[in-house]
């Protein structure tokens, strides 16, 4: 279970903060920020 350990995949986000930019996509996991510039926003979301 070494896979996690190296290359890193997301970087921090400048906008949310986060480390959850993805560093080939260009997007943020948690935001959404990146390619598609909407916010990030899922049917199964709380809020
Ligand atoms: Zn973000």
């Amino acid at each position: 279970m070494g896979r996690k350990s190296g290359k890193k995949t997301h970087i921090y986000c400048r906008r949310c903060g986060q480390r959850t930019m993805h560093k080939r996509f260009k997007s943020c996991a948690s935001c959404g920020f990146g390619n598609s510039a909407r916010m990030r926003s899922y049917s199964w979301q709380k809020k």
